[in-house]
């Protein structure tokens, strides 16, 4: 899924969750649990070569990314003290894809990177189809709106 729906699924089980040795799990499980609802994000087309690295890149960069930060500040900080909790739980939300970047974009192939990335591929399931491929992704974010 997109950075909007994994980051802020990090925040909410972090603020949920005090003890890092649970929340931090949970949160690395729902990254590839997310991935497997059907979805869309920048990278599609990446491997049909419908779309350049660079426009993915920069799509990750400018729009999905910085969203991702405005929504765990807006739904987690807005009117309250600085907590770490979100912010931390925005991180390990985000690490999957964090750890496979050199692997998409800087061409990192070393072994372990290429089972990490084996493995997140294996998790992925993606649609080409924008609204029903961001559908889920509005929902999670609903929900967590909902629920935080
Ligand atoms: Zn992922």
């Amino acid at each position: 899924m997109l950075s909007i729906a994994h980051g802020p699924t990090g925040a909410f089980i972090a603020s949920k969750i005090n003890n890092p040795f649970i929340s931090i799990p949970l949160i690395l499980a729902s990254h590839f649990l997310e991935d497997r609802v059907p979805h869309w994000d920048v990278g599609q087309g990446l491997t049909h070569q419908k779309k350049s690295k660079k426009s993915a890149f920069l799509q990750e960069l400018f729009i999905d990314f910085p969203l991702s930060f405005l929504i765990v500040y807006l739904f987690f900080q807005v009117g309250r003290p600085f907590d770490y909790r979100p912010w931390l739980g925005w991180f390990f939300g985000l690490l999957p894809d964090f750890i496979e970047f050199p692997y998409l974009f800087l061409n990192f192939r070393g072994p372990l990177m290429k089972k990490f990335a084996a493995f997140h591929t294996w998790c992925h399931r993606s649609t080409s189809n924008k609204f029903w491929g961001l559908l889920p992704q509005f929902l999670v974010i609903l929900l967590i709106l909902l629920l935080k």
